[in-house]
């Protein structure tokens, strides 16, 4: 149901961004990759997602941290494809330490990452979007949206900041055909996650054993990991038609965590 739109998906050569991709080609959809990887690893990806959907798949180079990174992604996506369909904000990384430890150029890093260029490649996307009165906005924001967790200041300000953009864009969008949502994962087991066991392992002094189930799945009542593909089935339904009016909404996938 996606033939003829164009998604682009930031963060998409690994984890979470890359199921999108695959669950939106095949619907069909032509998909523009970003994110980081080996060039070859790259093309093979884009071959398979372009046999998938029966369309076409590029990469668009851009490291997100810096404004022109993002300026220069979103122009290689229309220079391809005239205009951005779907959205979808992935990119984000994440830095374990104590506040007062907190080094200054994580904490930037990771508002740029994580919440700047979400804003820049929305304000650069969403024109092309009114102008066709179709569009599907979407963020992978985290339970770290809703909630917070000790030694995360960056990455949950950077997230509770998705929710509030989210929000603001389902209501200026309102009348355009434009859905903006957010999608709030607790732990998915991605190399994102896996990085950062060493990190809270020092941070708590524990071992690997003692982070994954007292730390990661401590909060997650289902004690089971939210598999990427999860998020994918329901970035789908929300670029149905079905979801036109479910606008400005934080969806959370995680076994319960923000029940509690
Ligand atoms: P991942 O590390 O597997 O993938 C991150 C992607 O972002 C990769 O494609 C990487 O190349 C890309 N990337 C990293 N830095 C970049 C930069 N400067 N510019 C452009 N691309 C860059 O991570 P993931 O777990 O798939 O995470 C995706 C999103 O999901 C993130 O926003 C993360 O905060 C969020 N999230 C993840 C979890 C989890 O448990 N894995 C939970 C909640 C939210």
């Amino acid at each position: 149901f996606l033939k003829g739109k164009c998604a682009l998906i930031t963060g998409s050569t690994s984890g979470i961004g890359l199921a999108y991709a695959r669950a939106l080609a095949a619907e069909g959809a032509d998909i523009v990759l970003n994110g980081f990887g080996e060039p070859d690893q790259i093309q093979a990806l884009c071959e398979e997602l372009a046999a998938t959907s029966g369309g076409r798949a590029i990469f668009a180079a851009g490291d997100l941290t810096k404004r022109e990174g993002t300026e220069a992604m979103v122009a290689t996506a229309m220079a391809e494809f005239g205009a951005v369909d779907i959205l979808i904000n992935n990119a984000g990384m994440q830095h374990v330490a104590p506040v007062e430890d907190f080094p200054v150029e994580k904490w930037d890093a990771i508002i740029a990452l994580n919440l700047t260029s979400a804003f820049d490649a929305c304000r650069l996307c969403i024109p092309g979007m009114k102008a066709k009165g179709w569009g599907r906005i979407l963020f992978t924001a985290s339970a770290h949206s809703l909630t917070a967790s000790p030694f995360k200041a960056a990455y949950v300000s950077a997230k509770h900041g998705i929710a509030g953009l989210t929000k603001t864009l389902a209501l200026e969008l309102a009348t355009d055909g434009v859905t903006a949502n957010c999608i709030s994962p607790g732990y998915v087991w991605t190399p994102l996650v896996e990085n950062q066991i060493p990190d809270t392992m020092k941070a708590r002094n524990m071992t690997r054993e003692q982070v994954i189930n007292d730390v990661m799945l401590e909060r997650q009542p289902s004690k089971q990991f939210v598999q990427p593909d999860e998020l994918a089935a329901l970035a789908v339904f929300l670029c149905r038609d079905a979801a036109r009016n479910i606008t400005g909404a934080n969806y959370s996938v995680d076994g319960g965590w923000v029940a509690q």
